[in-house]
């Protein structure tokens, strides 16, 4: 299919190109010295993904560790509260742990065990990336250096104690605000220092070149499975699909199964409180040009040029920036990117709990929220959205701040 002079038959060939861009957004922002450990990590990516051997093991451990594929079901009863048009979920949320994000991560740490590290090293900031790379890091028997601000300690503790349960060093950062933002300098300090033995895990689509296009490739099992389950399901392509948007693994990898098809897609940022800066994380709709943590993309900046405060209800949402793929499709329009606040995000986590009996993930909700505005707008065909992971952790969040709904 071709759209706006790119043709997509071929386009995961072309994007990102070489030097790791997708049209002007990507590449790799970094010091000479990650520069090199950068290629090396390229260079391995490339021999390892075309080999059978490592093929082979990923599909093995996809199926007998992570309980792939996760399967799609029909949300009838929200489809028939809604009106004509059928809902259907892809349901990450019962992949192992709870989200998507172990699909990139039992990729890296496989990636780190066939270069021979002993080690994989990331930042966690409410500590979803950090439950999944620990898991990893088990499974394959590599160390685990998770660098979290001290305030995130605190506020995250059931996930703190999982990561230590799962024999992860959880090391704190007590300088600065003590959030995300230091646990990554942090993360990338000790990286730098030690990266002969270690490899640094990125949680998502961001981050310099190979990581964008390394994690949407392993995240693209979701795509792929949903396209193919979804046709044997009802025999057809779904007329939309619909992803949340934090830095963006979830939706690239789920949009990564049905870019090349006449299938409208929409990719949602949190709108949070409000359209004032600091009130929201809606990078795509509200940014500018801009290089952070390593790569070109659209971010929210303050007015010195620096990555913004952002908000969202959702933890896994608050992310200044998009990663450089959703940049591109956005300027191509081949992906409609929209926002939605909390609010409608509140109501579609309990309407979903209630009528089909799925809690999902806040950072999930605000897909699920979209997918019912736009049932409504349709009229009448199909939506498939991504339910990128299961609420459990957010239950104690949303009763205490919003009450029973
Ligand atoms: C982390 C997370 C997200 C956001 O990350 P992306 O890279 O944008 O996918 C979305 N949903 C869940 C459940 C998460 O844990």
């Amino acid at each position: 299919m071709v759209f706006n002079n790119i043709d997509f038959d071929t386009y995961f060939k072309n994007y990102p190109n070489e030097d790791g861009y997708f049209g002007k957004y990507g590449g790799a922002y970094v010091s000479p010295e990650l520069k090199k450990a950068m290629k090396e990590i390229t260079e391995a990516y490339f021999t390892i993904c075309k080999s059978r051997k490592f093929i082979d093991e990923l599909r093995r451990i996809r199926r007998e560790f992570q309980g792939r594929p996760t399967p799609i079901s029909h949300l009838e009863r929200l489809s028939n509260k809604l009106g004509n048009v059928q809902i259907y979920a892809k349901r990450e949320d019962l992949n192992h742990t709870g989200a998507h994000k172990l699909n990139h991560c039992m990729g890296e740490a496989l990636l780190a065990k066939y270069m021979g590290k002993k080690k994989v090293i990331a930042e966690t900031g409410a500590g979803q990336h950090g439950v999944a790379l620990a898991t990893a890091a088990a499974y394959f028997g590599l160390e685990c250096d998770i660098y979290m601000g001290s305030v995130d300690i605190k506020k995250q503790a059931p996930n703190v104690a999982r990561m230590k349960i799962l024999g992860a060093n959880v090391v704190e950062v007590t300088h600065g605000l003590q959030t995300l933002k230091e646990a990554v300098d942090a993360a990338f300090d000790a990286y730098c220092k030690g990266y002969k033995d270690a490899i640094y895990c990125i949680g998502s689509v961001v981050g310099p070149h190979p990581f964008p296009m390394m994690v949407r490739d392993f995240q693209s099992v979701v795509g792929i499975e949903a396209r193919d389950q979804f046709t044997k399901m009802t025999g057809e392509l779904p007329d939309a699909i619909v992803a949340c948007l934090g830095g963006g693994s979830n939706a690239a990898g789920f949009f990564a199964g049905f870019l090349n098809d006449p299938v409208d897609i929409y990719g949602i940022e949190p709108l949070g409180r409000g359209t004032t800066l600091g009130d929201h994380a809606a990078s795509l709709q509200y940014g500018e040009e801009g290089v952070m943590h390593g790569f070109n993309s659209i971010m929210l900046k303050d007015e010195n040029g620096d990555p913004a405060p952002v908000y969202s209800v959702a933890s896994g949402l608050d992310y200044p920036s998009s990663g450089p793929e959703h940049a591109f499709l956005h300027e191509l329009g081949r992906v409609n990117y929209d926002v939605i606040g909390d609010d409608d995000t509140i109501d579609a986590f309990f309407e979903l709990s209630r009528l089909e009996g799925i809690i999902p993930a806040i950072e999930s909700s605000h897909a699920v929220a979209y997918a019912m505005k736009l049932a409504k707008k349709m009229g009448k065909g199909s939506i498939l959205v991504n339910l990128s992971g299961r609420g459990d952790k957010d239950m104690d969040y949303v009763i205490e701040k919003y009450g029973i709904r």
